[in-house]
């Protein structure tokens, strides 16, 4: 092409290319792909609500696709697909690639905790003959929306014998649910002063669970009793077995399409499961790719990935290594050679909340998939910052395959920031950038994503993990 023209509108579309909104570049077959493969995301969503919910379906998902359980020494050939289950509540799966191992691989990873109220070692008490849990909320929450909204209770309780207790109360059309109460605005006039963090504090996410006494004349507790007595009923547990248990207070709620159109989706916990399911199909439709395809659904993002089944672990580490041995190299060489997308939502511009975010950098909804270069905070702190080439390479990746993407910054400079798994991948020297689906409300107990932006997070795992 010459460098040379007259031509001022040719020469802006040239040099001044313009983001466009994806609906404007798809054509009808295309945006109805979107839709349909968003069926089966509010199936997940309604069915994976924490981290062990979420692993179940992988693995369920998977082992039909053929994913084996990975065994040190098994004996590993181009094709083959293995998985580890970290506990219950991680899990990596790898399809085995054509290139030689030391070339690297290509991970995703994404997180399959999210934002929600956990239960307290010692949470039944009772007071003033009602009947509650106690709390401590897990990750970064606005409190105050957390009251008033149906919660239903998932998660394990280990008996003193060992055996364990599935729970999941809530979910069933005749489940009875729990809930936060809040204040009436009658006499609310004190709370009305404090400021929205201290609206609602964090010992104050109270949840009820019954107010009926046992029914026996002076007995004191009577209510707590009642309630431990149709637990006993139900799950032969007693007080003391919620020592050792991880109960989850979540949304109650399912997921819907929001708006006239059915454009987006409304639901508890996209944050990450968006990134989480797209990153598990494109894994599950991968068969033969060149480079061996690692995927990893974690725990423990949101409260900074730490313990043993969080990315600051070693387990990611350790599979790599084991891996590796099986094709005679080294874990290092493997993870010096390799690409990660670290698959993490990022904010959508909110046109309520416009002062937050700088237009010229923010995603947008509708506008494909985000594609963010760093994050962190105040001066990029805790950020990988992905390099100049690294982001070349995705980004001609994610055009030859005609993914539709876009970039975007967390917020404003100085207005907040956050971080996500990058950092900890690319501690590993891996070449890691994030990407994901811009939401609104992010971490509400009613987040916000777009179906098209959905289906475009897929096709970029994709078009990644089958790279040639
Ligand atoms: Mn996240
Ligand atoms: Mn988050």
């Amino acid at each position: 092409m010459s460098k040379e023209t007259t031509n001022g509108g040719k020469l802006k579309e040239l040099l001044m290319p313009k983001r466009k909104n994806a609906v404007l570049r798809l054509d009808e077959a295309e945006i109805t792909r979107c839709d349909e493969f968003c069926e089966q995301y509010k199936v997940f969503l309604d069915a994976a609500k924490t981290e062990r919910e979420a692993v179940d379906y992988a693995l369920d998902l998977i082992e039909k696709k053929g994913f084996k359980e990975f065994r040190p020494g098994m004996g590993l050939k181009p094709g083959d697909k293995v998985y580890v289950n970290n506990r219950g509540k991680a899990i990596i799966m790898a399809v085995i690639g054509t290139e030689d191992i030391r070339n690297g691989v290509r991970l995703c990873a994404a997180h399959i905790d999210s934002p929600r109220l956990d239960l307290k070692q010692c949470p039944v008490y009772e007071d003033t003959e009602m009947a509650l849990f106690k709390t401590h909320y897990y990750g970064g929450i606005k409190k105050y929306q957390w009251t008033v909204i149906p919660l239903a209770l998932h998660g394990v309780i280990i008996k003193a014998d060992g055996s364990k207790v599935n729970v999941k109360i809530g979910e069933d059309e005749n489940d009875p649910v729990f809930c936060v109460n809040d204040l009436l605005p009658h006499l609310a006039a004190d709370q009305m002063k404090r400021n929205l963090a201290q609206g609602i504090k964090g010992e104050e996410l109270n949840i009820v669970i019954g107010s009926r006494p046992f029914k026996e004349d002076d007995l004191s507790e009577a209510v707590k009793l009642n309630i431990l007595n149709i637990l006993y009923n139900k799950y032969g547990i007693t007080e003391s077995d919620f020592l050792s248990a991880e109960l989850e207070a979540v949304p109650a709620f399912k997921a819907k399409d929001v708006g006239f159109d059915r454009s987006l989706i409304g639901s508890y916990g996209h944050d990450d499961r968006v990134c989480a399911y797209t990153a598990l199909m494109a894994a599950a439709e991968c068969e033969n790719p060149k480079y061996t395809s690692v995927t990893i659904l974690t725990d423990k993002e949101e409260t900074g990935s730490d313990g043993n089944t969080g990315l600051q672990s070693a387990y990611l580490k350790y599979f790599i290594a084991d891996i590796a041995a099986e094709f005679g190299a080294e874990g290092r060489t493997v993870l010096s050679n390799s690409q990660c997308m670290s698959a993490d939502v990022n904010a959508a511009f909110d046109p309520t909340f416009p002062d937050v975010m700088d237009r010229r950098n923010c995603a947008f909804i509708n506008y494909g998939v985000v594609v963010t270069k760093f994050t962190g905070s105040r001066g990029k702190a805790g950020t990988s910052d992905a390099s100049a080439e690294f982001v070349g390479k995705v980004r001609s990746l994610l055009d030859r395959n005609n993914v539709i993407w876009q970039t975007g910054e967390l917020g404003k400079v100085d207005m907040g920031g956050g971080g996500t798994v990058a950092a900890y991948i690319a501690n590993l020297n891996v070449d890691t950038i994030d990407v994901g689906v811009p939401v609104l409300s992010m971490h509400a107990p009613f987040e916000t994503v777009s179906k098209i932006d959905v289906y475009m997070t897929f096709r970029a795992f994709e078009a990644f993990i089958n790279e040639k």
